[in-house]
């Protein structure tokens, strides 16, 4: 698939033909959404980031006054776009997505598995729920999960991560069931504009290429880490739920995790995750007391898993 950048195409015969204005579809973008589509088993919607696809979700599902019940321990940035919608009459309560969804919520926001929590949710606990459920599946890729296979109504992803899989390429995806709903969620993101640009998704279509072979290979990789991570004695919780390269553990203090993320060489002090380049960070930074202080987050690149650990447990010493 070449990369079309264009924003316009002619008319054919005085008409508009299959694309016209690039907010209403571009090719590059319609043919990496079919690919994605095809991957996760439903009709893919992609959106400048992942968290421009939550709000355009949100805000095309639910009206004012409506409650979303969220995920505890998921992605610190979904609640705090809730938490920024509440001018506009959006509430949210967090549950524990382990267990059932409360009652009385307009939409179920999952995450598997929650980021850095790394908790996986009830899917079918949340199934049986009459709101319509989003499965955050952004850590897990279509590789280990496929929600709307487990009776979620939407997938989303924060494609900038293993999808697109190299740190170079900010997007997001919303994966529909129900294929009414994605051209409801279609119209009302050509009229709102928050709309993808065809170079991000040109790379997704680039990263899919991949997505199976890095993801397997970060999960294999992510395994051996957790298991020497877990009989380290610097080591005092290790979070890894069998699926997927994201690992988050904890040591002494805020002290010990400065120490630690500063003192690797191979794998980048840097935020996000999905990459092919193995990156670590304390997340109280970011998420505050949410987080225990010395809680590290792991994304395991594709480096050879002995350099990683050398890398690693050189850092906790
Ligand atoms: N969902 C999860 C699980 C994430 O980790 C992130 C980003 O860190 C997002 C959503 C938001 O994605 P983006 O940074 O592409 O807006």
């Amino acid at each position: 698939m070449s990369l079309d950048r264009a924003t316009i195409w002619p008319y054919e015969d005085g008409e508009p033909g299959e694309y016209y204005y690039s907010r209403y579809a571009s090719p590059t973008v319609v043919e990496a959404e079919r690919a994605l589509g095809e991957l996760d088993g439903g009709h893919a919607l992609l959106y400048p980031s992942g968290s421009g696809a939550t709000t355009a979700l949100v805000l095309g599902l639910l009206k004012p006054g409506d409650t979303i019940a969220l995920a505890e321990g998921c992605y610190f940035g979904t609640g705090v776009a809730f938490e920024a919608l509440g001018r506009w009459g959006l509430r949210h309560v967090e549950f524990d997505q382990t267990k059932t969804p409360p009652e009385g919520v307009q939409l179920v926001w999952l995450e598997a598995p929650s980021n850095p929590f790394l908790t996986m949710p009830d899917l079918e606990a949340a199934a049986a729920h009459p709101a319509p459920v989003v499965v955050d599946s952004t850590a897990a890729t279509p590789i280990h999960l496929r929600p709307l296979e487990h009776g979620a109504d939407f997938a989303l992803h924060s494609a900038t991560k293993y999808l697109a899989g190299h740190d170079d390429a900010l997007l997001g995806a919303v994966v529909c069931r129900d294929r009414d709903a994605a051209d409801a969620l279609r119209r009302f993101r050509t009229v709102t504009g928050i709309v993808a640009a065809p170079d991000p998704a040109w790379l997704l279509l680039r990263g899919l290429k991949t997505l199976e072979l890095r993801v397997r290979r970060q999960t294999e990789t992510a395994g051996i880490l957790a298991e020497r991570l877990r009989g380290h004695p610097a080591v005092e919780t290790v979070r890894w739920p069998g699926i997927g390269g994201l690992i988050s553990f904890d040591v002494a203090d805020a002290d010990a995790a400065r120490r630690a993320e500063t003192a690797t060489r191979v794998i980048v002090n840097a935020t996000s995750l999905g990459g092919v380049t193995s990156v670590m960070e304390t997340r109280a930074r970011w998420e505050g007391d949410r987080v225990p202080a010395g809680l590290l987050r792991l994304s395991v690149g594709l480096e050879d898993p002995e350099t990683l650990w050398r890398d690693l447990s050189g850092a906790l010493e």
